[in-house]
């Protein structure tokens, strides 16, 4: 059977390589694709996250909080992460079904040892097309003074850096462990001194914490070419405490920097970036905002994520990920893994942050961890 939507056809199920062990039923119904896959409300599978470990030398109070990632935390066992070869070839199976964009995250990703070489080895996959891939990284910053040579060096071509706060004792508190705002803004001009471009900044702004640092980090990277990005404080997880209370909204973010700077709105790049850019008006650069609680954009969604321990999952929010490393390890081809992967896609429905919206989001749902399934 052939496909009919637009783009590149591919052939998904030789019914007589079936692997013994496969499901028929879930995957009998897969027999071609066309580029890039789609799931359930045709959203494109075009982003893939890989987190590299779900380990991190910060404890930021809105993703790995210290009382509950103290040192008896169950972190993943080295013997259970992916290999970099692994990571490789999961990674090229997703560039086979139409993924373009390949973002490295944890976890803080620049803890595992040798990254250069994961690297190295995703910089030189290439598109049906024959297109590079759109690598990038997003660390928290506390090591890419030592590492930003050695990255560029090995192929990638832009990091986003995490800082919530210029203001030190806002930043140390906010980041659980004390480090000190102005190491991650080395890390920052690191970055640029090598040759990352775009170098962006991501800030997540929680009330009463530091809503009053919004003006000061835009006043802080105007004209610099580094364009921050304001996140709302998300439930990502089970562990950080959100409340709604908590979530300063993008509208906030924008009246509070429009009352110093004005700012024109200049939309998204693409559909499916979860960042609304707007430029300062008088040419110093832009910023962004990603309002991911009071203005969901799940349908443009074409984000799966691949944890460390090889599990796939189609949401942030999600409770369960889908097995790739059992199958990867026990022999499936790259033909089989490409079935199992357009198969999860092609059933995919998640809508999470709409749910959220519409307060249809059943009470106690169980979900993983940001650190964990990456970010
Ligand atoms: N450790 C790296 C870092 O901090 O950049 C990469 C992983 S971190 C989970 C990726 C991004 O998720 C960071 O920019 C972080 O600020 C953001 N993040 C973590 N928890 C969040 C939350 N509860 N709400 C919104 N963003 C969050
Ligand atoms: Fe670590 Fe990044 Fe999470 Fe902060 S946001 S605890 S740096 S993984
Ligand atoms: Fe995508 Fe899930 Fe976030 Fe919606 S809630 S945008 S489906 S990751």
């Amino acid at each position: 059977m052939k496909s009919f939507t637009l783009g590149r056809v591919i052939p998904l199920v030789d019914v007589t390589a079936f692997h013994p062990t496969e499901n028929h039923f879930r995957t009998a119904d897969v027999t071609a694709v066309a580029l890039p896959v789609q799931d359930t409300r045709l959203r494109p599978l075009r982003d893939l996250r890989i987190s590299v470990t779900d380990r991190c030398n910060f404890r930021c109070i809105y993703c790995m909080p210290k009382e509950v990632f103290g040192k008896d935390y169950p972190f993943l066992p080295r013997a259970e992460l992916l290999t970099f070869e692994e990571i490789e070839r999961i990674a090229r199976v997703f560039v086979g079904l139409g993924v373009e964009k390949i973002r490295l995250t944890g976890g803080e990703p620049l803890l595992r040892k040798d990254l250069e070489y994961l690297v190295e080895l995703l910089a030189k996959l290439r598109t049906p097309g024959g297109d590079d891939i759109d690598l990038s990284l997003t660390t928290n910053g506390s090591l890419l003074s030592r590492k930003a040579q050695s990255l560029r060096d090995a192929g990638l071509k832009r990091v986003t850096v995490s800082l919530d706060s210029v203001d030190e004792a806002v930043f140390q508190q906010m980041n659980g462990v004390g480090f000190s705002a102005a190491s991650v803004l080395e890390g920052i001009g690191s970055a640029l001194r090598v040759g990352f471009a775009p170098v962006k900044v991501n800030m997540v702004v929680k009330r009463g914490v530091n809503d009053t640092q919004i003006l000061p980090m835009a006043r802080h990277f105007r004209g610099t070419g580094i364009e921050v990005r304001f996140i709302e404080f998300m439930d990502v997880g089970t562990s950080n405490g959100w409340n709604l209370e908590s979530v300063v909204p993008s509208s906030e973010v924008i009246r509070t920097i429009e009352s110093t700077f004005p700012l024109v709105p200049a939309g998204r790049d693409r559909p499916s970036d979860t960042s609304v850019r707007f430029r300062y008006a008088d040419g110093q650069g832009e910023i962004g905002v990603i309002s991911s609680v009071s203005r969901p954009f799940c349908g443009n969604c074409t984000r799966l994520r691949l944890s460390a321990n090889g599990q796939l999952f189609t949401c942030l929010f999600a409770s369960h990920g889908e097995d790739i490393r059992a199958p990867l390890r026990s022999g499936d081809s790259d033909d089989a893994l490409r079935r199992r992967v357009a198969d999860l896609w092609l059933h995919r429905t998640d809508r999470y942050s709409e749910q959220r919206a519409e307060n249809t989001i059943a009470p106690n749902q169980p979900k993983v961890e940001m650190s964990f399934i990456g970010g």
